[in-house]
């Protein structure tokens, strides 16, 4: 299919182009950051300045090195993971944007397994639905991020929004690629994270009530070594 081929072709364009500019980025911030260590300020004000400019560079710092390792899905690498962990980077990683439109993330880390995956892929997962759930809130909302443990061996992560629910007779359409209903969307992004969930041995649903919200659910297998909470 011509017209897939395509859309992969200008995803990996821009996953290239995302990775080159993470990178020429990296360099002036090391510098940047090695000369404000230079400063030697005179008042504890400045020195305050100071601080808040090196812990906001290592945050630029943090979201570059993701870009770079996300825009190179070439080094698939399955390790155990902590769910709780790979779930806060995700939201460090969403931080502006929340803040931004000034939506809430809840959290609700009852359950903290350690999972076994690829984190790049999962990140992108959950990247991608927290994503959806910003996107769908428009002014006022919020959105809850949560894990519970769940009988056999499972945790269930919940991404729930209360955005513009998504209208009954378009939920099969969920998934299909391309499907998206904004003006910038690519429609991929359900479809890689229900396959990137399959491929980790878990599932993905969504649940959706049209101006109610929405909540995506997705069980993953917890690593083998641990005990469940029996
Ligand atoms: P994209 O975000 O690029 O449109 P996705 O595959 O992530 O592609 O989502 C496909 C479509 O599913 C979206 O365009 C939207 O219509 C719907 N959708 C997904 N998540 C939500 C959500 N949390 N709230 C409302 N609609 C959603
Ligand atoms: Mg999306």
């Amino acid at each position: 299919n011509e017209l897939l081929l395509r859309q992969a072709e200008k995803l990996s364009v821009i996953g290239e182009l995302a990775a080159g500019i993470a990178h020429e980025i990296r360099n002036p911030l090391t510098s940047l950051k090695g000369f404000i260590q230079l400063l030697k300020p005179t008042l504890s004000e400045q020195q305050m300045y100071a601080d808040i400019m090196l812990s906001e560079l290592d945050r630029i710092n943090f979201i570059v090195s993701e870009l770079l390792v996300l825009s190179k899905p070439h080094n698939v690498q399955i390790k155990s993971l902590s769910l709780v962990s790979l779930l806060e980077n995700v939201l460090t990683l969403l931080a502006s944007e929340s803040n931004l439109k000034n939506i809430p993330i809840h959290t609700s880390f009852e359950y903290a397994p350690v999972i076994s995956g690829e984190e790049n892929q999962l990140k992108q997962v959950f990247i991608n639905i927290v994503k959806n759930a910003l996107e769908a809130i428009d002014g006022h909302g919020e959105i809850m991020l949560a894990t519970s443990a769940k009988a056999d061996q499972e945790v269930l992560i919940t991404i729930a929004d209360n955005g513009c629910g998504i209208p009954e007779e378009l939920i099969p359409k969920l998934g299909d690629p391309f499907f998206t209903t904004k003006e910038n969307g690519t429609g991929l992004g359900l479809m890689i994270s229900s396959k990137i969930i399959k491929d980790h041995g878990g599932h993905l649903e969504i649940a959706s009530k049209r101006n109610e919200g929405t909540t995506v659910k997705i069980t993953l297998p917890i690593a083998h070594e641990q005990k469940g909470p029996s």
